[in-house]
Order: C-alpha cells, then structure tokens, then sequence
C-alpha cells in the first residue's frame, strides 16, 4: 500500500468533509434544519448515505448525523516515520469522502444548483415518437447536465444489466488529452455496452466539454451520462451502485458491508481516472475501492496491488504517452482494453460489418428530420418486416439481395418504400420462433450508430442519417447487420440467414401480402396459447444475478414481470441455450386451477427460490402471488378501502392513492419476497384474460396511471369489451384526477364502478 497515495486520499477526505459541514451550517443558518432536500425521482433519499448509514435524509438538518458520522471516518495523516499498511485509513477516508460529497450535492439541490446549468446544452432525448414527458432524463431540463440517475432509469437498465447486454458501466473522471481521445474512448466503451458516467475536470476542462463540442449525443439512450463538471458529482456513480444492491439484491438501509461485496461481486464497474490526480480525486477513488471498483489512471501515479478489496489490482497507473499504441486513438483505445481487463468485466461484441459504429449504447439514437437522409414508414411510405423459416435447401447463408432502386435514387430527407424479408434456416428452428426472431430487428438495426428504427412488422419505421449515409451506410448494411447478429445472438437455432430488401413496388405488394397472411396467422396461434393448452410453463431466473431468490414463472397468458420474455421467448431461449435461465416446468398435478396452483410449479418456485418461496399462485394478487426482483414494468396494489387494486406504472412518477409514488412502493414489490396485495407484472399482464382472474379480474383495477390508459387504449378497451363493461376504462382513475383514497371512493360512487359490489376481494 502506498504511503503516497494514503496520504493524499486522508488529506483530500479531511477538506471535503470539513467543506460539507462549512456548507451545512450555512444551510442551516440560511434556510433552516427544516428544509427538505431530496434527488429528482428516486424513493432511496440519499442514496449513498441510506445504503451506508441507514439514515434516511429528508431535510437539511438531518443531514448533520451523516456528516458527523463522515467526520468519525477521518484518519490524521500518516506519519513520515512509521511504515503502517494505512489501507483501512485510507479506505475509511474515501467512505467519509462520498458521504461528504453527497451532503454537498444535497445542499447543492436545495440552493436549485444540480443539475448543473450548462448553457445550450441538451440531453439526447427518448424519441419525439415514442416517449411521452415522463420525468425521464432524456427529457429533462434543457440547459442542464443530468445529474443523478432516477430510479425509472435504473430499473429499465435492470434488465440489461443482468442479461448481460450492459456489462457494467465506466466512472469517468477528469478530461482526456484531447477532444479526439475522448471521442474515442467514450466509443469504445459503448461499443462494448458499458455504461458511461461523466465527471470532474482538469483546470477547469472537463470530459463533458470535450464530447459536447464534438458533438457526441449525450443522455440516457445514449449510454453516456453526464453527472457534472467536477469531482464531487461522481458520488452520483456510487450512488446508482449502492441502488442497484437495494433495488435488485434486496438489501436493506444501513446493510454497509453488504451492499458493498454485493458491488464488488455484480456490478462490473471502474474508475477512469483521466488527467491529473488531485487530493480530492484520490479522495474519491478511495471510495470507489470500497465497493469493489478498480481505478486505473492515464497518468503517472503510485499503483496499489490486489488484496480482495477489488477482485484484480485497485489502482492502475496507465500514463497516456507510454501506452504503445501506433497513434493517441490506438493508445485510447488500448487504455479501454486494460480498464475491462482490471475489473474483469465480460463483455460481448459481435462483429457486424458496416461503416458506422454499432452496439445496444446506439439503440436510443434518434435521427432527426434535419440530420435525415431517407426514410423508410412513417407517415409518407410503408416499411414491413418479415422473417420465415424454409428448409435448410432453400436458404443460401450469406446471401443479400437488394430487388428494385437503391436508396442513392431518392433526393435528400426522401422517403420510400421497404420490405425486409429474412428468410433463416436450422435444424432446431421451429416455426414458434419466427416472431421471437422477428421481433430482434428492431434491436438489431437499432444498433447502428445514425440508423434510427421503430416499431415492427408492417408499421416499421427506419432513418438513416446524413451522417451515417455520408460513411457509407446504405441498404444492404441492413442486410449485413442482421445475418451478423442472428448468427452471433440465435446461432444455436439458426444456421443460415439470407436477407432480401424490396424496394420494388409490384414485389413490396407481393411480399407485404404474405406477411400479413402470416402476422394473422401468428395472432390465431397466440390467441389459442393459453395457460390450459401447455403441459410446461417456464422459469426465468436471469434476475438472479441481481435477485439472487427471485423467479419469474412464464405462462403463455402471463409474460415475464420485465416485458421482455414471454412463453414464446422462453421456449426459444431454452432451445438455444439448454442450461440456461429458462428452463421448462412440467405442471404436475392441478391442485387448484382457479388460483393456479400447481404440484410442478410449487416445487420449482421453492427450490428456484432457495427456500424463500414456498407457495406461489399463478392468478392471483392476495395469495402467495409471485415475487419480483426490480424490473418490472408496473406494480399492482390492493387498495383495500377500494375493493379494488390500482396499477402504477414504472414511467409515472406522480402520487397514487395508496399515499406512495411508484419507487416508493416498488422498494415494497422487489427483492424476492412474497408480498399479499403487491405484484410486480408486466404490462401486458393486465390485458390477459387470467390477470388476477381469481381475486376478480381486470374488473379489480380501480386506478392506473395515465400513461398505461394512453399508450394500451384499444388493448383496454378489447379487455372491457371481453369482461362484458365497454365503458369501463372511462370508469377507471388516474391521477389526472385522483390522488387519494377519499377522492378515489368518491370518484368509483360517481362512475358506478363494478369493484363496489363485487365480493370482499379479501
Ligand atoms: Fe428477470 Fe423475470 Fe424478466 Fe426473467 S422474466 S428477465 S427473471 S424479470
Ligand atoms: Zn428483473
């Protein structure tokens, strides 16, 4: 351990705690112990300070404990003389460092000073299409950085965290030589899908700087968020660390140790400390090795070698201009390399061949109308994909065709016409996978940097941008993009794939007729996919890595609590991957088919679940209802006064009747525990004839947020429809109106709500 580095954390620990408290008092003083101060969207409060202390600050004043407890933390300098190992001051200092910084932070935000104001700048965006105004940071305040990640944020990355697809995220800190290597590295971390944290500077230059005047489109959808422009709003990286322990492992306030291994065990994540290292960086990195995160260096610094705090090395020096790289790109990228080598994070790239950069960091990418070069759907033309199997003869690997004019042939911010057929062949294809494999598309193209894609089958969308057509990228890259990744993703059950694009009229017509014959034919089989028409559900236990007792079981009427896997996507993910999370469930005997009890289903949850879980009902709320791990897409929630429940979705932050707003009720839904009343579901859940069918059915739903009514209205309505109340819906609140229980009964006696009279649901 060095002396250096102990020296300089211990020194830069002691100036920021001692400026916290400075900080505080005149917050008192200023504007009194009682004002609340809290970050935007989140139900953990401070989220560092919760998880590490247990303290749950609500109001300036109560941040006086956390900080006193921060000052307990303190070591004096280690002495000239004496050689002592100095790691658990050191450590003890980075603790004391973050629970300082986020008192700053927290003081910043009641003084309306975070998120930091940048001017003229704005947060690459959720698409105009797709993403309502939802409190979201793509849509956040213009002329500002990001500040903390909320917990909707989170949680829709909950799922890509554990399958893999995100591998961990990069807490960037400082700026890089030039505007040039800090494209570059902030390009090769998204191809590798890592999550980047932006942060800090040097004199005054940061690395938000450098991307912003490249003009690197920064936000959520982009991977890259930009926190602040200096040191201390890195606190804002541990503290999503020390979230993602709570909200997916099931840890509790005040669990320190605990959430710290939890860190050190599941979340891939490294400290790139770039540009000089002062006191308070040191400060810091010696709070991010608390959790299990290596910090590796662009400049020379002492290096501090393995001893089980993090897995590898904790600290790497790494200086810039000795890297051997031909040229400062090749050097960047290389720094990247060594950076997921130190933390050992798994990454998966598949190779796919086109001119742009590609991987899931570009999926969020929006092509505006401007930057356009052609588009495909939308509002002036049609686009419609399509994938089919045929025999293994009838498939030539490889081969692309393009039939009709190329899009060179369309003036700019052009539109026409597009059929994708994919025509794929194997021996462990089934036609059930068809959609399943279709459906990927829309991830696949997405992947491209400046190739925009929404929604599937015959009301696709694409753009291609300026940018991205200025490289190269036309429309046999599309072709090229998706034999890569159906090799790379499903080669397991695909083993040819042949890609023809229409642009032809007399054959887009030909084409687009088949594939509606087969949409249609699809929709029948999906249809006629009940729960009672299959002898084996499946488990999904890929939340595990984060809920290590949560599972998920998949039915054909009812879909993984994330959205993203259903029985179909289950069955298909078994065929390519055997031993992996989804694993076929026999049945066994009925013991109760109108609460959904199964023998098979009893003993998978309980083994599956480590003995936490001994019961668990299929279609019903209010007994032994299936666990949640954090992903899931709405909470649903007895509202006993009501008779009734109401659905919360993840996207709304606002308040619900039961008195608590979605993060605040989904810290009571997850971390794999049996909650009667409370249930995780996905979305399309609730449009499911065996929704709740044993405590009532859709008729239960009392209240649901607005967003869930706007965006699922003609499913909603078929639901009313098929439950024999075609006005139902109007008959259900939302907060728009109603944000309390007394308003909700007032509202149900108005609306004649059925809940009122049907059966005490408990
Ligand atoms: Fe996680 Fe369940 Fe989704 Fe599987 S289905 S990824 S276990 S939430
Ligand atoms: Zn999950």
């Amino acid at each position: 351990m060095s002396r250096y580095i102990a020296t300089r954390a211990i020194r830069g620990a002691n100036a920021l705690v001692t400026e916290a408290e400075l900080m505080l008092r005149r917050a008192i003083a200023e504007k009194g112990p009682d004002t609340p101060v809290a970050f935007p969207n989140t139900a953990y409060y401070l989220p560092t300070i919760l998880g590490m202390t247990g303290i749950q600050v609500e109001t300036i004043g109560q941040l006086e404990p956390a900080l006193a407890h921060a000052r307990e933390l303190l070591h004096p300098l280690p002495s000239r003389s004496h050689w002592t190992p100095y790691l658990g001051e050191t450590l003890d200092s980075g603790m004391a460092t973050l629970l300082a910084a986020e008192t700053i932070e927290a003081v910043r935000y009641s003084y309306g000073l975070q998120p930091e104001p940048m001017p003229g700048f704005q947060l690459a965006g959720g698409t105009a299409f797709t993403s309502p105004d939802n409190g979201h940071g793509g849509d956040g305040l213009d002329g500002h950085l990001n500040g903390p990640i909320d917990d909707i944020q989170l949680r829709s990355w909950g799922i890509q965290l554990v399958d893999g697809r995100m591998p961990g995220f990069a807490a960037i800190v400082g700026a890089a030589k030039s505007n040039e290597v800090a494209v570059k590295i902030v390009r090769e971390l998204q191809r590798r899908n890592i999550l980047c944290f932006l942060s800090g500077n040097v004199n005054g230059r940061s690395i938000i700087h450098q991307l912003i005047e490249e003009g690197v489109e920064l936000g959520y959808d982009t991977y890259t968020v930009p926190f602040g422009t200096d040191t201390i709003s890195a606190i804002y990286a541990l503290g999503f660390a020390t979230r993602s322990a709570l909200t997916f492992g099931g840890l509790k306030a005040g669990m320190a140790r605990d959430i710290l291994l939890y860190n050190r065990e599941r979340v891939f994540a490294f400290v790139l400390a770039l540009g000089e290292v002062d006191d308070l960086k040191y400060a810091a990195a010696a709070g991010a090795i608390n959790f299990g995160f290596p910090v590796i260096a662009d400049t020379v610094i002492p290096e501090i070698l393995p001893t089980g705090v993090t897995t590898y090395e904790h600290v790497v020096s790494m200086p810039f201009n000795e890297i051997d790289g031909a040229d400062d790109l090749e050097r960047a990228e290389l720094l990247v390399q060594k950076c997921i080598e130190v933390r050992g994070v798994k990454v998966r790239v598949a190779d796919v061949p086109v001119p742009v950069p590609y991987g899931s960091a570009f999926e969020g990418e929006v092509v505006r109308k401007a930057d356009m070069r052609i588009e495909f759907g939308g509002k002036y033309s049609r686009c419609f994909e399509y994938l089919y199997m045929d025999a293994l003869d009838n498939v030539t690997d490889g081969k692309i065709d393009i039939v009709g004019p190329g899009m060179d042939e369309v003036e700019p911010q052009g539109h026409m016409d597009l059929g994708i057929v994919i025509k794929v062949a194997g021996r462990q294809m089934q036609t059930d996978f068809e959609p399943v494999l279709e459906r990927q598309v829309h991830y696949f193209v997405n992947g491209a940097s400046g190739i925009q894609h929404i929604g599937q089958r015959d009301i696709a969308w694409i753009r291609i941008s300026n940018n991205a057509a200025d490289k190269g990228f036309n429309l046999e890259h599309l072709g090229k993009i998706l034999h890569a990744r159906f090799h790379a993703d499903f080669g397991a059950i695909v083993d040819k794939v042949q890609v023809t694009i229409y642009t032809d009229p007399d054959q887009i017509q030909t084409w687009l007729e088949k594939a509606r014959e087969a949409y249609d034919f699809r929709n029948k089989r999906l249809a006629d996919l009940t729960d009672n028409a299959v002898d084996e559900f499946y488990s999904c236990t890929l939340c595990q890595s984060f809920a290590p007792d949560h599972v998920c079981i998949v039915s054909p009427q009812r879909l993984g609590l994330c959205g993203a896997y259903n029985w179909l996507d289950c069955k298909a993910s078994f065929s390519i991957n055997p031993t992996g999370p989804n694993q076929p469930i026999k049945l066994g005997t009925m013991i109760d088919g109108h609460k959904g009890y199964w023998s098979g289903i009893n003993e998978y949850a309980k083994s599956a679940s480590h003995g936490t879980v001994e019961e668990v009902t299929m279609y019903s709320i209010m007994e032994n209802p299936m666990t949640a791990c954090g992903c899931f897409e709405c909470i649903v929630m007895l509202i006993p006064e009501a008779n009734g429940v109401m659905v919360v979705s993840r996207e709304d932050t606002s308040m619900t009747p039961a008195g608590m707003t979605f993060s605040t009720l989904a810290g009571m839904a997850g971390g794999g525990l049996q909650t009667p009343g409370v249930m995780g579901v996905g979305k399309f859940y609730l449009v499911s004839p065996k929704f709740i069918s044993a405590d009532g059915g859709f008729k239960r739903v009392v209240w649901m947020s607005s967003i869930l009514k706007d965006t699922m209205a003609d499913e909603f309505q078929a639901v009313a429809e098929r439950e024999g109340d075609p006005d139902l819906l109007g008959k259900i609140a939302d907060e728009r109106q109603i944000t309390d229980v007394e308003q909700l009964l007032a509202w149900m006696e108005e609306h004649n709500h059925p809940a009122l009279i049907m059966d005490p649901i408990f």
